[in-house]
């Protein structure tokens, strides 16, 4: 029989290799990770953690207002940007601490350096070469920014959690997620904001009713839209940047961010050299246990393409280390994976939108509600919440589930338990509502459309 240095190579300590590798040395297996970058990878560095905390960060700006219609009296504010970035940082370097405790504390080896593979049953890395009976790639994605001429003058989301100063004028490139989390993020800290999309509404794949009502609620804080609308062309010059659109127009500003997307980050990893196969987008093709064409090398998290999300890749480390290490063959399911976007109001969602619905179940019960939150009878603030329920009227069953407004990912994390349960229009009825709060409304709805 064939003996290897390590029964597991895992190739990336972000969200999906760390797990893997955890729970395979836990089992048992004799584990190695490499890891050329951050630990735990863009979640923790470059991505859902920093990018949270600059969301706190920058709802303070509107919770000051907001609290004049209390009663409170405040003096003049200010924020000290450099702070706010240096604490975020501390917390940040504490995380990777975190990272590499469990990393060794599980038993399993770490490398640091860029790993690639040299065949099916090796993996080279600093100049050695190591074998094991798997592999594992968890290497993630990286952003994509389009071709326009000036392009190399604009940031992406990596680099803008280490920006020296807050820009006084930011422009967005994208309609996804983080392009309108970082609209929010810059505006609430003060920055004039413009966006542009190509598309004709942000958030492409959300329920339409959430896209509609996000442009207006960004709109209405002043967050200059240009949807419908491409770069192609920007130009440094001594006064900042500037961006030509194609609607003719010009936007002047500090910095330019690309949010138009991330590919899976498999480039030069001499995958084709093991016989991997990958898709046209770059993406590692993987069967359901995330095995790849190649039967002892695996794959899972954002370089699969499936869902990229940081619990999604969570998932199918675990899976894969059960499968591989546990005697516990195990699949991801992929149904009903909620998700927020800690957009300025937040966003949450859980299940199929009002069209999936549509298409897959023919006819379908929607229920419907806007109102303003209790908290800005007093604040003033012009922001409304809107829930929105999908129901397959064959069976009953509560099939969608989304909001705009805040703390909506907080709301929907429970209903997607609810969801996962099949439960039924019937049950939420049945379901006494805490009062007062705005996740109530999502029991006492009664007329549909
Ligand atoms: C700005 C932003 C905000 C986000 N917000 C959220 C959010 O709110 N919620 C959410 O669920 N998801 C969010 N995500 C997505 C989430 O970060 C990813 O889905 C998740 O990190 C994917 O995990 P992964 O293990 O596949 O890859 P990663 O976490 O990216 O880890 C891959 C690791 O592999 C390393 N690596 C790559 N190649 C090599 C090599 N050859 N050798 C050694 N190491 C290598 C990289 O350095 C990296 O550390 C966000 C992403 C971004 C960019």
């Amino acid at each position: 029989m064939a003996t290897y240095d390590f029964d597991l190579f895992t190739i990336g300590a972000g969200s999906g290799g760390v797990r893997a590798s955890r729970m395979a040395a836990t089992f048992g297996a004799k584990t190695v990770v490499a890891e050329e970058r951050y630990l735990g990878g863009t979640c923790v560095n470059v991505g859902c953690i920093p990018k949270k905390l600059l969301v706190y960060a920058s709802e303070f700006g509107e919770g000051f207002s907001d609290a004049a219609g209390f009663g409170w009296n405040l003096g003049p504010r200010q924020l000290d940007w450099k702070t706010l970035i240096a604490n975020k940082d501390r917390e940040i370097h504490r995380l990777n601490g975190v990272y590499r405790r469990l990393l060794t504390e599980a038993g399993a080896t770490i490398l640091e350096g860029r790993a690639t593979l040299v065949d099916a049953h090796t993996v080279s890395i600093n100049g050695r070469q190591y074998t094991a009976k798997y592999i594992l790639v968890a290497t993630g994605s990286w952003p994509v920014v389009p071709e326009v001429p000036g392009s190399n003058h604009a940031i992406t989301s990596n680099e803008a959690f280490f920006l020296e100063q807050r820009p006084e004028r930011v422009m967005l490139v994208g309609g996804g997620y983080i392009a309108v989390e970082f609209a929010g993020i810059f505006h609430g800290m003060g920055s004039h904001v413009t966006l542009v999309h190509r598309g004709a509404k942000l958030l492409r794949g959300f329920d339409e009713d959430l896209r509609e009502t996000l442009g207006n609620e960004m709109s209405k804080r002043g967050i200059d839209l240009h949807l419908s609308c491409n770069v192609t062309r920007i130009e440094k010059a001594a006064g900042g940047l500037h961006a030509h659109l194609d609607s003719g127009e010009t936007v002047n500003a500090d910095i330019i961010m690309y949010a138009t997307g991330r590919a899976p980050h498999t480039h030069g990893l001499g995958l084709e050299k093991a016989g991997v196969r990958m898709d046209d987008q770059g993406a590692i093709v993987v069967d359901p246990y995330s095995q790849s064409s190649v039967a002892h090398i695996y794959a899972i998290g954002d370089c699969t393409n499936r869902i990229m999300l940081t619990p999604v890749a969570i998932a199918e480390g675990r899976a894969v280390a059960e499968t591989l290490f546990n005697h516990r063959p195990m699949r991801v399911d992929y149904s009903g994976v909620p998700s927020a976007v800690f957009s300025q109001p937040n966003l949450g969602t859980v299940g199929l939108t009002e069209g999936e619905a549509r298409e897959r179940f023919g006819e379908v019960a929607i229920y419907k509600s806007t109102f303003r939150p209790l908290k800005h009878t007093l604040s003033g603030r012009d922001e409304m919440t809107f829930m929105k329920l999908v129901i397959d009227k064959n069976t009953d069953r509560v099939v969608g589930c989304h909001m705009i407004g805040a703390d909506a990912g907080e709301i929907i994390q429970g209903l997607a338990v609810a969801l996962k349960c099949n439960a039924t229009k019937a049950q939420f009825d049945a379901t006494i509502g805490i009062h007062p709060t705005a996740a109530e409304e999502f029991v006492t709805m009664r007329s549909s459309s």
